[in-house]
């Protein structure tokens, strides 16, 4: 998936831990501020960081 954050800017995206299968899930509209909306959700997914563990990169992601 290749969608830019400005374009699903309503929307947060759900996230599931590679390591640990914790979920937890970003507002696009904070990860808008964090980042910039020119970037895309596939981007983003690399950057968020677990709140279970802390692990990033690899996790599963779908926009909601
Ligand atoms: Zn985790």
């Amino acid at each position: 998936m290749n969608t830019k954050l400005s374009a699903v800017s309503d929307k947060r995206v759900d996230l599931t831990c590679s390591a640990f299968g914790h979920e937890f899930s970003y507002k696009i509209a904070d990860l808008i501020l964090a980042t910039s909306d020119d970037k895309t959700t596939h981007e983003v997914r690399q950057k968020t960081v677990c709140r279970g563990c802390g692990v990033r990169w690899d996790n599963t992601y779908q926009v909601v």
